[in-house]
């Protein structure tokens, strides 16, 4: 495919301080005061949803010294789905309407209580593709930044976010969860040198007296909230990613205040490309792969996700791996409410996370996994669906929407294994009922399931919809070779939630050791093994993959320090030694008779069952030993 696409380059070398990296939980800070300040407007909005817009020209003029939107107009195509003679439309009352035009002629309209009522001269019906446009000026209300101007050391800086209802800040849209545009065209003219930035592709610039207008094209179903404009003075470079899973190159786009080292800058959104490699093969082909990728620098303190175009306040490594990640989970499949958030931000998080799986060292994976579940086991409730989304500190809790979210997700990887894990993955995003539209999460459930052939309701009843965590105490008890470990589990809220993911645990010898793993579906349970060698003591979930505190106990019934055992003895009779390794044993008979003899390599910690189910009941000998050291011992055998 042939891009038409303008890159340039002006380089200031201006002193720039990098500014710290961003954590994710400073991500989950301004995506919780971005909905903070969206809960103040409380607007009444559309919930019209008799027409599906699949089209959408944004022309916008604005003024770069006092942020007026000077001159603008938003054209829709779109059908109706039922019979209307009324379009609404969200739009603020500090815009003013000029005109709204219907097939060549202005028609009435009403603007009120931030509604726009476009009234149409007759009824339409059912299925008809239609068009309309709307013109409008005037300074948006800035107070939730939605749409806002910021002043840095490269002149006057204007951007917007509209996540989650502040589009209506500076276009008249369907600001809602429902509809995606198709098409989507924007033309932003703006005063020369500043650059203009959108969603999509630049397709061209056109200069005109001391103005430019700069064309973007994206042809990808787009949610409102996810559109998106910046006018700064900025450089744009260009890198380029290669998309392994369709074997073509991707260009990332970047634009980047003018008084920033470029050099330095330039280093960071590098990692942009392993990133996208990574997401690419793992997640399937980067969901806008005809167009590009790009980040536009902003004022806000983190980032978002804007549809094919991060907008960033800097460009840390986890805020480019969170954002990016975004564009697979949030922009190509978007929640369909916001009480399924997690499908977005616990997702992302999940995906940072597995940069540093895949691309940093197994220690940086560990240490952050560690770090997450001590985070999250810090108190002991929360649940990661919401169910009251009035509650915005809640809805954007770090610990609970994005971290406790990602570990379940961690956690879930562990019990279906890698390839069914991120192939149900693959399938949720590329499923025609969620691809570039909205999802719940029983869609998402129904995608596990189909591949494990399981039922998932509980793991998702316990894990997204249940506050808290399990609490296991595991008791363990050795006598010989056998080896017993009865499991007990509660609720970090004393509820009542039957947890049922089995726990890896690992048996530690004084030389050696074995991983087990126990199946979980009651709150105590007895499980049996036979293990040839003496419990040391016993790790649970060694490698981090679970959520839950544990605790264990354990005995060895008949001492560290005897060496046969037991004596007398009916059934079996069991040799070890702990320190020493047994390379041969021979039993005499109470007449010094040898009955029995054997070459072993018993290491230390060992344990061997020897069986004298054919000999007669009575006093025997027993000789063991190594090179260096013989022992001898009476035994006393009463047959069964
Ligand atoms: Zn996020």
């Amino acid at each position: 495919m042939v891009r038409c696409m303008a890159y340039w380059i002006c380089i200031f070398l201006l002193a720039f301080n990098a500014q710290a990296q961003v954590r994710d939980e400073a991500i989950s800070k301004q995506e919780l005061q971005r909905y903070l300040n969206s809960q103040r407007k409380a607007s009444k909005r559309s919930s019209d949803l008799s027409i599906d817009i699949y089209k959408v020209q944004l022309t916008m003029q604005v003024n770069m010294n006092n942020a007026q939107i000077e001159r603008a107009s938003v054209g829709y195509k779109f059908i109706s789905l039922s019979t209307i003679s009324v379009l609404d439309l969200d739009l603020r009352n500090e815009l003013t309407v000029d005109s709204v035009v219907y097939h060549g002629q202005t028609i009435v309209f009403s603007h009120n209580n931030h509604l726009l009522n476009c009234f149409l001269p007759q009824t339409l019906g059912f299925n008809v593709s239609d068009s309309l446009e709307v013109y409008y000026h005037g300074t948006p209300n800035m107070s939730n930044r939605a749409y806002s101007r910021t002043v840095n050391a490269s002149g006057p800086a204007i951007s917007t976010l509209s996540e989650p209802y502040g589009a209506s800040y500076w276009w008249p849209c369907r600001d809602n969860l429902k509809d995606k545009i198709e098409q989507l065209d924007v033309d932003l003219i703006v005063d020369t040198p500043y650059t203009a930035a959108s969603n999509g592709v630049l397709k061209s610039i056109r200069s005109f007296g001391s103005k430019r207008q700069f064309h973007f094209e994206h042809r990808y179903p787009i949610a409102t909230y996810l559109v998106a404009i910046a006018f700064a003075n900025y450089n744009v470079y260009a890198q380029l990613a290669h998309l392994s899973s369709i074997n073509q190159d991707l260009p990332l786009v970047n634009y980047v205040y003018a008084h920033n080292d470029l050099n330095t800058i330039q280093n960071q959104t590098a990692a942009t490309v392993p990133i996208m490699a990574l997401y690419d093969s793992l997640f399937g082909t980067y969901p806008f792969a005809n167009e590009q990728y790009g980040h536009v620098q902003f004022s806000w303190g983190g980032g978002m996700e804007h549809q094919t175009m991060s907008f960033m306040v800097n460009f840390g490594y986890d805020l480019i791996a969170h954002e990016l990640a975004h564009q697979w989970f949030g922009d190509q499949v978007t929640c369909a409410n916001w009480k399924s958030i997690w499908l977005n931000e616990s997702f992302a998080t999940y995906t940072n996370l597995l940069c540093y799986d895949f691309l940093k060292t197994p220690s940086d994976f560990r240490q952050r996994i560690v770090q997450f579940q001590n985070d999250v086991m810090s108190a002991p409730n929360g649940a990661v669906f919401k169910q009251d989304t009035t509650d915005a500190n809640q809805l954007f809790d770090y610990r609970t929407t994005y971290q406790k979210g990602a570990m379940v997700l961690h956690q879930l990887r562990w019990v279906l294994g890698d390839s069914i894990f991120f192939a149900a993955i693959r399938n949720y995003l590329a499923d025609p009922l969620t691809r570039y539209r909205f999802a719940d999460q029983n869609q998402l459930r129904s995608h596990f399931e189909a591949l494990c052939n399981c039922s998932l309701k509980d793991y998702f009843d316990d894990w997204i919809m249940g506050e808290g965590y399990p609490n296991y105490h595991l008791i363990w008890r050795q006598s010989g070779t056998s080896l017993s470990i009865e499991v007990n589990q509660s609720n970090s809220m004393n509820n009542a939630i039957e947890y049922n993911v089995p726990i890896p645990v690992l048996i530690k010898g004084s030389y050696k050791d074995t991983l087990l793993v126990l199946p979980v579906n009651q709150l105590h349970q007895i499980h049996s093994f036979n293990l040839p060698f003496v419990v040391k003591d016993i790790e649970c979930d060694p490698d981090h993959y679970l959520l839950g505190k544990f605790k264990v106990n354990g005995t060895y019934l008949t001492g560290p320090n005897v060496n046969v055992y037991p004596n007398p003895f009916s059934n079996h009779l069991y040799l070890w030694h702990e320190k020493e390794s047994i390379q041969h044993w021979s039993i005499y008979a109470p007449n010094g008779q040898l009955v029995k003899q054997a070459q072993t390599d018993l290491m230390p910690g060992d344990v061997l069952d020897i069986s004298f189910s054919d000999l007669a009941q009575g006093i025997y000998t027993i000789q063991f030993g190594n090179s260096n050291n013989v022992y001898t011992q009476k035994i006393v055998y009463i047959k069964p």
